[in-house]
C-alpha cells in the first residue's frame, strides 16, 4: 500500500530501480525504453558518468549555502555559460528549482520591471488557449488549459488568452503560412487594444509546444510578427522554454529556430537531465538595470534557489547539450524518428499529423483523418496508448480530451539526445504497435 498522494489516485505504479542510458529498470526486471525522457527532462540520458562525476565532486565539497549570504562557483559557471549560449542581450540568470518557479518568477520580474520604471498600471499577461506554463498559481494562470484550470477558479492574476499558432488543426485550407501568422499576430494586437495597450505587461508562449499539443512548432515568421507587435506597445515577451530548451529541438534555445529574442526566457527541465531540480529564468540587460538603479533588489526568492550541486550538474548537463555531437545526433536521430514514424503511421487512418523538430516530436491521433474530426475525449485514447505502450517497455507521454476548443488526442516523444539509430527503430516499432 502506498503512503504517497501521487498524482493519479488508483494505478499501482512499477517501482523503478535502476536507470542506465535510455533504460529505466523495474523491482520485476522489466526494462522500459524512455522514449519521453520522462516529460523530455532526460537530455542527456540516465546515469551519463561525466554527469555524476560532476554532482559527487560538488557534494564533496559544499552542498549547500543560502543565497543571501553567499554565492558559489557552481553557481556563477553555470550562469556564465548559459549566458554565453543564449541569443544576444539574455545576459542574466536567476536560478530557480524547477520549471514552474521559472515560470512564476519570470512573471514577477515582468511586473516588477514595470513598477520600477514607473509604469505599476501594466499588469495584464497574455498567453495562448490551451498553453500549459506550469501548477503554481501564477503560471496555472497564465496557462489556458481549461482542463488543468477548471477546478481552481478564479485564479488570482489578471490573464488574457488568444490562439496559439496551431497550423494542423487552425490555419484555413487556402490560408498560407504567412496569412495565418499575420491573422495571429492580428489577433494579439486586438487583444492588447481592447485591454488597453498602456496596462498589458507581458505576452507568454512556447517556442515549440510541448505538453498540451505534442510538439508544435509555430510556422516561419509567426515570432517575429509577435515579437514587433510586443516591442510597438511596449510588451514583454515571455518565452517558456521550460520543455523545449536545452538542445531538445536541435538547438540550444528552441527561439533560435524562429529568430527571435525573448526579453526573458525560462528554461528547466532539460537543464537539470533529470539530475538535480534545477530551473532559470534568462532575462535582458533592460530588466536588470530597472532592478540594479531602481529599489536595488529583485523582489522575490526562495530557499533552494542556486543550489550549488543542481548548479554543478547543470553546468555539466549544459556542457555536454552544446557539444556539436550531441545536438547533431539530437538532429539526426530526430530526423530518423519523423520520417520513421511517417513511414508506419502515415497512411495510418487515426493518425493525423506526424510533426516537432529535434528529439521532439508529436502524433496526433484522429477518429477521422479526412475530417480531422478527434476521438470522443471520453475514450482517453492517449492515455490508452501510454498504456498499451508502457506494456509494450515504452515510455511515451500522453495528453488529449481538451474541452476548450481545441481537441485532439497527442502522444509527446522525447528521448534522450544520446539515444542511437536502433533504439530510435525500436520506438517506431513499439508506439506503432500500441496505436
Ligand atoms: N512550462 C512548460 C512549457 C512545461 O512543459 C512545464 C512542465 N510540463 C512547466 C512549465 C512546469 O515545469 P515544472 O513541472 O518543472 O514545474
Amino acid at each position: 500500500m502506498t503512503r504517497i498522494l501521487h498524482r493519479s489516485i488508483g494505478p499501482t505504479l512499477p517501482h523503478a530501480a535502476s536507470a542506465q542510458g535510455v533504460y529505466i529498470t523495474d523491482t520485476a526486471g522489466h526494462r522500459y525504453l524512455d522514449a519521453s525522457g520522462g516529460a523530455a527532462v532526460t537530455s542527456v540520458g540516465h546515469a551519463h558518468p561525466e554527469v555524476l562525476a560532476a554532482m559527487r565532486a560538488q557534494i564533496d565539497n559544499l552542498c549547500y549555502a543560502h543565497t543571501s549570504f553567499f554565492t558559489t562557483d557552481a553557481a556563477e559557471a553555470l550562469a556564465e555559460k548559459l549566458v554565453n549560449l543564449a541569443p544576444e542581450g539574455l545576459n542574466y540568470v536567476y536560478l530557480v528549482s524547477g520549471g514552474s518557479e521559472a515560470v512564476e518568477a519570470a512573471l514577477k520580474m515582468a511586473r516588477q520591471y514595470f513598477v520600477e520604471i514607473g509604469a505599476p498600471q501594466r499588469r495584464h499577461i497574455i498567453a495562448r488557449r490551451q498553453s500549459y506554463h506550469g501548477n503554481t498559481i501564477g503560471a496555472l494562470a497564465t496557462g489556458g488549459n481549461a482542463m488543468r484550470r477548471k477546478q481552481f477558479q478564479p485564479i488570482l492574476p489578471e490573464t488574457h488568452h488568444v490562439s496559439p499558432c496551431y497550423a494542423y488543426r487552425e490555419k484555413g485550407a487556402d490560408e498560407s503560412p504567412e496569412a495565418y501568422a499575420i491573422r495571429l499576430a492580428d489577433e494579439l494586437e486586438a487583444k492588447i487594444l481592447e485591454l488597453g495597450p498602456e496596462e498589458v505587461m507581458a505576452f507568454v508562449a512556447e517556442p515549440v509546444v510541448g505538453a498540451t499539443l505534442g510538439a508544435v512548432a509555430s510556422v516561419a515568421d509567426y515570432f517575429k510578427r509577435v515579437r514587433a507587435i510586443c516591442d510597438k506597445y511596449g510588451v514583454l515577451l515571455i518565452l517558456d522554454e521550460v520543455m523545449c530548451g536545452m538542445g531538445r529541438t536541435g538547438t540550444v534555445f528552441a527561439c533560435e529556430q524562429d529568430n527571435v529574442i525573448p526579453d526573458i526566457v525560462t528554461i528547466a527541465k532539460g537543464l537539470g537531465g533529470g539530475y538535480q531540480p534545477i530551473g532559470a529564468v534568462m532575462l535582458s540587460g533592460k530588466i536588470y538595470d530597472s532592478f540594479a538603479n531602481g529599489s536595488g533588489l529583485f523582489q522575490h526568492g526562495h530557499t533552494y534557489i542556486g543550489h550549488p550541486v543542481a548548479a554543478a550538474t547543470a553546468n555539466k548537463v549544459v556542457e555536454i547539450i552544446a557539444r556539436p555531437e550531441t545536438l547533431a545526433n539530437v538532429n539526426a536521430m530526430g530526423a530518423r524518428l519523423q520520417n520513421g514514424l511517417e513511414a508506419v503511421l502515415g497512411a495510418s487512418p487515426y493518425v493525423g499529423d506526424i510533426r516537432g523538430r529535434g528529439l521532439f516530436r508529436g502524433i496526433e491521433l484522429v477518429a477521422d483523418r479526412d475530417t480531422k474530426a478527434p476521438f470522443d475525449p471520453s475514450r482517453k485514447i492517449h492515455a490508452k496508448i501510454k498504456r498499451h505502450a508502457m506494456a509494450r517497455g515504452l515510455i511515451s507521454y500522453p495528453m488529449g480530451g481538451t474541452i476548450d476548443g481545441i481537441h485532439g488526442d497527442h502522444i509527446l516523444l522525447a528521448p534522450p539526445y544520446i539515444i542511437e539509430a536502433d533504439d530510435v527503430d525500436l520506438i517506431i516499432e513499439r508506439i506503432a504497435d500500441a496505436i
